[in-house]
């Protein structure tokens, strides 16, 4: 009954080096068959880019960046163009992660223009929303992710047909408290609804917040969960594969 494609992606923050990753890549490598027909990708630290593609060239593992510039080149010190990613044969970008948003001052808008900015460069954004436990407590949830997502639905049905969404309420992640499967699938609804109504309404909804292996199963088993986008436990393999496995 699930026609669009699963997606599990990992997402390793501010984690690593080059000796850790070793490890972990090698174990994802080694066990990437587990996933089945889901897709499996990891988001790593801009400097590892490299480490990533020569470890994953060649597996059904793809990887990607936390972030990536609105500009192509220029007087933009610390910045990523999309191109120097693509560079580094990278398929993903996340644009917007909670994490950004919050410590960085990311606007819905600058979300926008950076998956417009990877969109251009034949790179897929993950663009990520999600309210705060105050908006959820204040009934704003479906208000706040409608915000988040407006510049990104004005983006027209041929961008969002080219993205993917992750809604990760800021509440969930790095807690080891996770939105109930139905929680989530109301969120992910509504998102889809949105979707649809701009002509996208196959566009693959992730959802992240303290995913692990042992409530994988019931969150994909939700109609509108396309797949998970995982912090903690991307960085052991085993449990990343298990995750994956899940759907499998
Ligand atoms: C994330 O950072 O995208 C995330 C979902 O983190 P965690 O799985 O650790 O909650």
């Amino acid at each position: 009954h699930h026609t669009r494609k699963r997606l599990v992606m990992g997402n390793w923050k501010m984690h690593g080096s080059l000796a850790a990753n070793a490890a972990l890549l090698d174990g994802l490598a080694a066990g990437a068959m587990r996933a089945g027909e889901t897709q499996l990708a990891v988001c790593v630290p801009f400097p590892y880019l490299a480490q990533a593609q020569a470890a994953l060239a060649g597996t059904p593992i793809s990887w990607g960046a936390q972030d990536v510039s609105v500009h192509t080149q220029g007087a933009y010190t610390g910045e990523v163009a999309p191109a120097m990613l693509a560079d580094f044969g990278v398929t993903w970008a996340l644009c917007g992660h909670s994490e950004r948003r919050a410590l960085h001052g990311e606007s819905s808008d600058l979300v926008a223009a950076k998956a417009a900015s990877a969109l251009a460069a034949g790179l897929t954004p993950v663009v990520c929303v999600g309210e705060t436990l105050a908006d959820r407590d204040a009934d704003q949830v479906e208000r706040v992710i409608g915000e988040q997502l407006a510049p990104v639905l004005a983006l027209g049905a041929e961008a969002l047909a080219r993205l993917v969404i992750a809604y990760e309420p800021v509440w969930a992640i790095g807690t080891g408290r996770t939105a109930t499967p139905e929680q989530a699938q109301a969120v992910h609804a509504f998102i889809r609804a949105a979707l649809a109504q701009h002509g996208a309404g196959q566009t693959r909804i992730l959802y992240g917040g303290s995913v692990k292996a042992a409530n994988a199963a019931s969150l994909f088993a939700q109609p509108d969960i396309d797949g998970a986008l995982v912090g903690g436990a991307s960085l052991v393999a085993d449990e990343f594969l298990n995750i994956a496995a899940a759907v499998a």
